[in-house]
């Protein structure tokens, strides 16, 4: 998505520019989940790039919440129509990108042993791309297939009738299981912590409705721009206090009855932000669950315990709540047992008092999550001008000034980096605002002859501070997921990392919009 566009933009400078994408076509996150389920849960014609006229006119979404297949096919149409592949390198992964004083551009090393220079490096690396697994022991005798769901291979899987093993419960899981529950043998889904899950109410946009929305995109995307997280969903502006508690609950039914996000970013604000508040909306949240779970016991340990609605990302689901009113699908929760191992057969769980019992299944699908963020940057050994390796100055979390640069590394430019806006909002709209940004930070390198920019250890220190107070406004600040930096199968990740720009992507464009005015204040160039 952000490779994509920021190569169009460079490419109307006359830049000489390469895209190096580490895997085999175009896609980056579209390519790479293909499990079944998988698709937005930011409304289609949200999503789409907004750039030009004539793409957002002759494509025509067909859902909603588009699926993934679709996605793809979308993102090949950008490329071949503004031929931008005969641009693009793939199957080349970067593994080292070193800063060379003596030229002022960076030396990249690839896993088939190429070696490329450049001026300026851009990273459009991806925010959720370095899947991660657990570490239980046994996983490579399993005897059956296992994967990771953002590694689900291309032969087809066959699951129909099969005994399927789920481990997590995050959006990725609830989308896959919403969509193969019904089709498979038997389902053992194992759950560490609860989600709080809403309806998506996807469904289809038949033509009519297709060309309403084409002739309102101007307003659509100015929605979306006026709104926290890019996405048409924004806060309600009235006071918790003030509706009363029974009008909140016919909003509340209005929201759970909505479209996509709308539950949670287009909630009141308090529901975010102030503990009694969100425990009355996850009070009626927790009711829903029980009204669509038909087995008492399997519906309490679907109500997550340890965290209020929306401090983590909800998933978004059609139809996973009432997969558990299935004869064969099984909620396995580790709240009082844990996976002991992977036995060649499948998974053993163990209790407190050594007891164990074994699922048999001839699939084990991880569906753990990503080292989010930090985790894409990590797989490259940057090395700056002092020989200083990003991955040390971040051990312990990322600093960064307004997430596009971190001092020490000239002529690096993250244009989905920690700390940035475009990593916590609906990603299309702000990462074309990034890559415009970047974009128009080297039109004014090249108009003004500067050769390098940097950011001062002041800027960063400053604006690291500054998002950790905004973290101190939301009760995420307490989630254990991944906007906090948590990930239990990555060593050093169970501390609470600021990885995300809480401030919402109004604030954040005007804010990056003045410095740039400023002559880019706590920029350095030369
Ligand atoms: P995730 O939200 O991090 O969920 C990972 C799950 O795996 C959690 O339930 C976690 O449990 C569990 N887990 C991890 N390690 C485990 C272990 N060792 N033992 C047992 N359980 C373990 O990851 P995700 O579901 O892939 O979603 C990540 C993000 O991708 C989402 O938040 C969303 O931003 C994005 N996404 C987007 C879409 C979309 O746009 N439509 C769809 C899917 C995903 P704990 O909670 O206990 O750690």
């Amino acid at each position: 998505m952000c490779g994509i566009y920021q190569l169009y933009r460079l490419l109307q400078l006359d830049a000489d520019v390469l895209v190096l994408e580490a895997h085999e076509d175009v896609g980056g996150t579209w390519w790479k989940n293909r499990y079944p389920g998988c698709r937005f849960d930011s409304e289609s014609y949200t999503y789409g790039y907004s750039f030009s006229d004539e793409l957002l006119q002759e494509w025509d979404w067909s859902e909603h919440f588009a699926a993934q297949p679709e996605t793809l096919r979308y993102l090949n149409h950008v490329v071949d129509k503004f031929d931008l592949r005969k641009h693009m390198q793939f199957d080349s992964r970067v593994e080292t990108a070193t800063f060379d004083a003596a030229t002022g551009g960076w030396h990249l090393r690839l896993d088939d042993g190429r070696e490329l220079t450049c001026h300026y490096l851009l990273t459009a690396i991806g925010l959720l791309s370095a899947p991660t697994m657990p570490h239980f022991e046994g996983m490579d005798d399993f005897q059956g297939r296992a994967f990771h769901t953002y590694d689900w291979p291309d032969d087809p899987v066959e699951l129909a009738g099969q005994r399927v093993a789920v481990i997590g419960t995050g959006a990725t899981a609830v989308q896959l299981i919403g969509a193969i529950a019904e089709e498979v043998g038997e389902l053992y889904v194992f759950q560490r912590r609860a989600n709080w899950c809403a309806p998506l109410h996807n469904r289809p946009i038949p033509p009519d409705e297709m060309a309403r929305l084409k002739a309102s995109y101007d307003d659509i995307f100015a929605a979306c721009d006026r709104t926290p997280g890019g996405f048409i969903h924004g806060p309600d502006r009235r006071k918790f206090d003030e509706v009363a508690p029974h009008d909140r609950r016919a909003f509340w039914e209005e929201l759970y009855a909505s479209p996509g996000f709308a539950v949670w970013l287009g909630n009141f604000r308090e529901v975010l932000m102030d503990e009694d508040a969100n425990a009355e909306f996850s009070a009626f949240v927790a009711d829903k669950i029980r009204g669509r779970v038909d087995d008492p016991e399997t519906a309490e340990l679907l109500i997550p315990q340890d965290h209020g609605f929306g401090v983590q990302r909800v998933p978004m689901e059609t139809g996973y709540y009432e997969a558990y009113n299935r004869e064969h699908v099984h909620l396995v929760s580790l709240r009082d047992r844990s996976i002991e191992r992977i036995t060649p057969t499948g998974v053993r769980l163990v209790d407190p008092d050594g007891n164990s019992e074994d699922f048999a299944v001839d699939v084990i699908v991880y569906a753990t999550g990503f080292d989010a963020i930090t985790g894409a940057f990590d797989r490259i050994d940057f090395v700056g001008e002092d020989g200083q390796h990003l991955g040390d100055k971040w051990q312990y979390g990322p600093s960064t000034y307004l997430g596009v640069q971190t001092a020490g590394f000239p002529n690096l430019i993250m244009l989905a980096g920690p700390q940035g806006a475009s990593v916590s909002t609906n990603f299309p709209r702000a990462i074309e605002h990034a890559v415009d940004w970047a974009t128009e930070l080297i039109e004014f390198m090249t108009t003004n002859g500067h050769q390098r920019v940097e950011v001062t250890a002041e800027a960063e220190v400053e604006w690291t501070a500054h998002i950790k107070e905004l973290y101190e406004m939301l009760l995420l600040r307490n989630a254990k997921s991944w906007f906090t930096g948590y990930n239990s199968n990555v060593e050093g990740h169970d501390i609470k990392r600021y990885l995300i720009y809480n401030g919402g992507a109004p604030r954040y464009r005007k804010l990056v919009a003045e410095i740039a005015a400023d002559e880019y204040r706590g920029f350095r160039f030369a």
